[in-house]
């Protein structure tokens, strides 16, 4: 996806926000094909847990209608990895199945390190991970 730097130290401050625990949330992008990244939409992970996130659904629903009733879509799911790298897990993999076509974005907070940004495809039928570019524009 294309990304301004804003929106992506958005996404990098939520999940510094609260580095013991896996954040989440989504990435609005405009529907011209571009994937270009109109919004952030911070999500609550409901197990509040350093090893694992999940969205209510209900909560994802709302969170999902909002985008489109602004004309856009869903462009990416994003969270935080505390302890591993951001490299989706098998448990990523999994709920990724139920969301084709969007992108993974992973923000790996290693002790010490500057917060490492990531984006992912997860292909549902083979599960195949492919590592996809992430364009940041300045501003
Ligand atoms: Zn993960």
């Amino acid at each position: 996806m294309k990304i301004s730097q804003a929106l992506l130290d958005e996404v990098v401050a939520h999940a510094l926000e609260d580095p013991g625990n896996e954040v989440c949330g989504l990435i609005a992008v405009a529907d011209d094909g571009q994937r270009t990244a109109t919004g952030v939409l911070r999500a609550t992970n409901i197990h509040a847990s350093p090893m694992k996130f999940e969205i209510d659904p209900m909560e994802l629903l709302a969170l999902h209608n909002q985008i489109e009733e602004q004309g856009q879509v869903l462009g990416a799911i994003y969270h935080s990895h505390v302890r591993s790298p951001p490299y989706p897990s098998q448990t990523d993999v999994n709920f990724a199945r139920s969301w084709p076509g969007i992108e993974w974005l992973i923000v790996g907070l290693a002790a010490g390190e500057e917060p490492e940004t990531r984006s992912y495809l997860i292909d549902v039928d083979s599960a195949a991970i492919e590592e996809v570019p992430i364009g940041v524009k300045p501003g």
